[in-house]
C-alpha cells in the first residue's frame, strides 16, 4: 500500500457543498472537524420511501409517506409573522396542501406546472383535508437519487435548521462525501475478527450506512458499526482493569475465622439468602487475593446489604484488620451503628460512630482507640474523611449508597494505608448489567436478586389528585390500624421556589386536615438539628405522619410506615420513585405506595406510572427505564455521566452485542494481554487513535 486514505486529515470544505459557513457550524454544533468524523455521523433513523401512496387513501394515523402527483395552484396566506405558501398538490385521487412558512419565494419559483414530483413528509389533518408542512420534494426523473429506498434522518439542532443545514441537507453532504472516495476506507478490525464473525467490510458498511441498497444489508451495515464501536470499548475497558489489577496490591484476608463463625452460627437471626450466600462468596474469593478488591454490590431496597457488609466486615477482623462504614447521612449511620451493634451482641467487636456531631472529647478518644487498633468497626458518615482520622490497620471499606459520594472523596479513604484497603460500593440504584458492564468498567459487580423471604409486596396505584378525599379516608384508616404514613413532595431546583411552597402548603394542609394526628415535616433546607430532631420522632412513633422532599429517599427503615404517598409523582424519574417505593413494605404488613398526579400528564409519565403500578422489580424498572430515557439519563449515573460517547450502539437495545464483544474482547487479551501479536498491532493502533482523551473510569475507584 502506498497512500493510505486518510479522512480524518481532510477538512470538510473540501467536500462540494460544505463552505466556510457550513464547516463553521458542524464544528460548532456537532463538533464534526473533518470528513472522518462527518462519515461517523450516522442517522438515527430510516424511512421506507419504496412506498407510495395514494392522496385518497390518507389516513389520519400514518407517519411519514410519499405521493407522486403534480401542482395544482399555490398562494400565499396569512400576513406578518403568519404569512405562509400554501399549494395544492394533486394525483388525481384527492388534493394535498404543502405548506411553507419559510422561503417562499424560491418554492414558488422552483417547481413547475405539469411535471411531475415526489413528495415526501408527514400528513396531518385539517378540517377534511391533509398537509404537509415543508415536505421533502423532488422530481421523479431524479428518483433514483437520495429520496429511494431508505432514507435516512440525521439530528440537527436548531441553529442548523436556521441555516438550511437539516437532515436532508447532512444526507446530501455525506452522498458528496462519499462520491469522493475513490480508495478502500482502510479496514479497523483484524481480517481474522471480520472473517470470522462474519462482518461487513468497513467501507461498505461506512456507505451503507448512509446510503442503505435494502433494509437487510442496511442491518448488516449497522451491526458491523455497532459491533465495532462496543469492541473497541470493551477492549479499552477490560486492558484498563489488566492494568489496574497488576498496579494494586491489596491485604489477602486468607482465613476465616472466629468472629465470622460465631456470628453465622450464632448472632445471626435468620438464614441467609441464596443471593446473599453466593454475593459473600465472590467477595470473600476477592479479598482472599493479594489485590484490592474493588466491588460494587447492587441490591434492590431491603434485599439485605447491611448483613453482607457486616459479614464482610467479620471477615477483615478474622484477618486482624480494621472496616469501617461509610454512609451518606447522618440519620443512616446512626441506623447502621444501632443495627450492627445489635446484631454483634455478645461478641467481642469494638464498634464507634463518628458524624459531624460527634463531640469533640468522644473524638480524642475515638482517634486514640483507632490508631491503636481496639476500635475494629467505624461506622460514619463523610467525618471518616477527615485527615485526623487514622487507622491503625484498615482492610475494608464499605460505601453505603453510593451516588451520594464523589470520586475524590472515595480515593480519599484509600489513602488511610500504605496499601489501599479493599472497596465494597452498595448501591440500591440497580443498574442495568450492560450499563455496569460498561459504565463501570474494571469494576467487578455483585447483584442480590433476591429478597428476604416473607415480604409482601407493596401494593402500588395511581391517584388523581380530584380523588383526594378518597386519599385522606385511607390515610386515616391507616393511622387508625397504627401504621405511619410518608407523603413526598419533588424538589427539583429549576424551580426551589415553588417546590417549596408546595411542600410548605402541604403540611399546612395535612395539619389542617389530621389536626388529631401529631406530623412532622423534613426537607433538606433545614437546619441539621431540627431535620434530625423531625426525623427522629418519626422513626420513634411520635409522629405518625411525614411530610418530606426526597431526602428520606435513601436508606431509612422505619418497619412500620405503610404508606407512601407521592406528591406531582409525574416529576420524578422510574428509579427514584421506586426508590421511594422501597421505604414501606419492611414491615409485616401490607403497605401501599400511592403515585398522585393531576389528570393531564404526558404520554411518557404516563408510560412510567404504568412501569410502577405493574412491577415491584428494581432491575425489571431500571432496565425500562434506560429504554423509555436512554442511558445518559439514567438516575445514579448522571452524576458520574457516560464519559465517552456513542455513535451507533444503544446501551438499551445492544446488550446482546455488548455481552457478545466483551467475550470476544476478553478471549484476545488472554492470549495477548500487551496486544503485542503481528495481527493486533490493528487493534493497538485502534485504541490509541480512538482513546485519545483519557477515559475517567474512576467512577467507583
Ligand atoms: P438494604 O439492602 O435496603 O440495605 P437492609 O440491609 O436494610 O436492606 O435489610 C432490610 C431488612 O431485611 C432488614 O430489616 C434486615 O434485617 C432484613 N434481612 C436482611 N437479610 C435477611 C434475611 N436473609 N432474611 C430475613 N430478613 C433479612
Ligand atoms: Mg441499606
Amino acid at each position: 500500500m502506498n497512500q493510505v486514505l486518510d479522512l480524518a486529515n481532510k477538512e470538510l470544505t473540501f467536500i462540494p457543498g460544505v463552505g466556510v459557513t457550513r464547516a463553521e457550524i458542524l464544528k460548532k454544533e456537532l463538533k464534526i472537524f473533518n470528513q472522518e468524523q462527518m462519515l461517523y455521523y450516522f442517522p438515527y433513523k430510516y424511512i421506507d420511501r419504496t412506498k407510495f401512496y395514494k392522496i385518497g387513501e390518507l389516513s389520519s394515523n400514518l407517519p411519514y409517506i410519499q405521493v407522486v402527483g403534480r401542482f395544482q395552484s399555490f398562494q400565499i396566506v396569512g400576513e406578518g409573522r403568519k404569512k405562509r405558501l400554501s399549494a395544492n398538490f394533486t394525483d388525481g385521487t384527492g388534493i394535498l396542501e404543502l405548506v411553507w412558512f419559510k422561503g417562499l419565494k424560491f418554492i414558488v419559483e422552483k417547481y413547475r406546472a405539469g411535471v411531475d414530483y415526489i413528495v415526501f413528509g408527514k400528513p396531518l389533518m385539517y378540517g377534511d383535508r391533509f398537509s404537509i408542512a415543508h415536505p421533502d420534494i423532488d422530481p421523479v426523473r431524479d428518483q433514483a437519487m437520495p429520496s429511494a429506498g431508505l432514507q435516512p434522518f440525521y439530528n440537527t439542532t436548531e441553529k442548523m435548521k436556521s441555516h438550511y443545514l437539516n437532515s436532508k441537507a447532512i444526507q446530501n453532504i455525506q452522498l458528496n462525501l462519499i462520491s469522493n472516495i475513490h480508495e478502500i476506507i482502510p479496514e479497523t478490525l483484524p481480517d481474522e475478527i471480520v472473517k470470522r464473525y462474519r462482518l461487513m467490510q468497513l467501507h461498505d458498511a461506512l456507505i451503507q450506512v448512509h446510503q442503505p441498497t435494502d433494509a437487510q444489508i442496511l442491518k448488516q451495515a449497522r451491526y458491523r458499526l455497532t459491533f465495532e464501536e462496543l469492541f473497541y470499548l470493551q477492549l479499552r475497558i477490560l486492558q484498563y482493569a489488566q492494568d489496574r489489577d497488576k498496579k494494586f496490591k491489596g491485604y489477602p484476608f486468607e482465613k476465616i475465622g472466629d468472629y465470622f463463625n460465631t456470628f453465622y452460627h450464632q448472632n445471626l437471626p435468620f438464614e441467609l439468602t441464596v443471593a446473599q450466600k453466593r454475593v459473600l462468596k465472590e467477595i470473600r474469593n476477592d479479598m482472599a487475593r493479594p489485590r484490592q478488591m474493588n466491588r460494587l454490590l447492587q441490591g434492590d431496597v431491603g434485599s439485605g446489604k447491611t448483613l453482607v457488609a457486616l459479614m464482610s466486615m467479620l471477615m477483615a477482623a478474622d484477618n486482624g484488620f480494621q472496616a469501617c462504614i461509610m454512609a451518606p447521612t447522618e440519620i443512616l449511620a446512626k441506623q447502621h451503628y444501632v443495627t450492627i451493634t445489635v446484631l454483634l451482641q455478645n461478641m467481642d467487636i469494638r464498634v464507634a460512630l463518628l458524624t459531624g456531631s460527634t463531640k469533640r472529647k468522644d473524638r480524642v478518644a475515638l482517634h486514640e482507640g483507632l490508631i491503636s487498633g481496639e476500635i475494629q468497626f467505624l461506622i460514619g458518615t463523610h467525618a471518616l474523611i477527615e485527615d485526623t482520622v487514622q487507622f491503625k490497620n484498615l482492610g475494608l471499606v464499605v460505601i453505603d449508597e453510593q451516588h451520594r459520594f464523589g470520586v475524590e472523596q472515595r480515593s480519599k479513604m484509600w489513602r488511610k494505608n500504605a496499601m489501599p484497603p479493599h472497596v465494597l460500593v452498595m448501591t440500591a440504584t440497580p443498574i442495568p448489567r450492560t450499563l455496569a458492564m460498561t459504565l463501570y468498567g474494571d469494576l467487578n459487580v455483585s447483584v442480590i436478586d433476591e429478597l428476604p423471604p416473607g415480604r409482601i409486596p407493596v401494593q402500588t396505584v395511581h391517584r388523581y389528585d380530584n380523588q383526594r378525599a378518597k386519599l385522606y379516608g385511607f390515610i386515616r384508616e391507616q393511622v387508625k390500624a397504627g401504621r405511619q404514613i410518608y407523603i413526598v413532595y419533588p424538589l427539583i431546583s429549576e424551580s426551589e421556589k415553588l417546590d417549596y411552597k408546595n411542600l410548605e402548603e402541604g403540611f399546612k394542609q395535612i395539619k389542617e386536615i389530621f389536626s388529631d394526628i401529631t406530623s412532622c415535616m423534613v426537607h433538606g433546607k433545614m437546619k441539621s438539628a431540627e431535620k434530625e430532631a423531625n426525623m427522629q420522632a418519626f422513626i420513634s412513633g411520635n409522629a405518625r405522619i411525614l411530610v418530606a422532599t426526597t431526602v428520606i429517599e435513601v436508606g431509612v427503615d422505619v418497619p412500620n410506615a405503610s404508606v407512601m404517598v407521592i406528591e406531582s409523582a409525574e416529576r420524578f424519574g422510574l428509579s427514584q420513585l421506586h426508590q421511594l417505593r422501597g421505604r414501606v413494605g419492611r414491615g409485616a404488613d401490607q403497605s401501599y405506595c400511592i403515585l398522585v398526579t393531576s389528570y393531564k400528564i404526558s404520554e411518557e409519565s404516563r408510560k412510567r406510572i404504568d412501569i410502577l403500578t405493574s412491577s415491584n422489580d428494581g432491575f425489571e424498572i431500571a432496565e425500562a427505564d434506560l429504554k423509555l430515557r436512554g442511558p445518559g439519563d439514567m438516575e445514579g449515573t448522571q452524576q458520574s455521566g457516560i464519559p465517552f460517547d456513542l455513535k451507533i450502539a444503544n446501551l438499551g437495545r445492544d446488550g446482546q452485542i455488548l455481552e457478545y464483544v466483551r467475550s470476544i474482547a476478553k478471549s484476545i487479551l488472554e492470549i495477548d494481554p500487551d496486544l503485542t501479536k503481528p495481527e493486533h498491532v490493528i487493534l493497538k493502533q485502534q485504541l490509541r487513535r480512538l482513546f485519545l482523551k483519557k477515559i475517567n473510569w474512576g467512577v467507583i475507584s
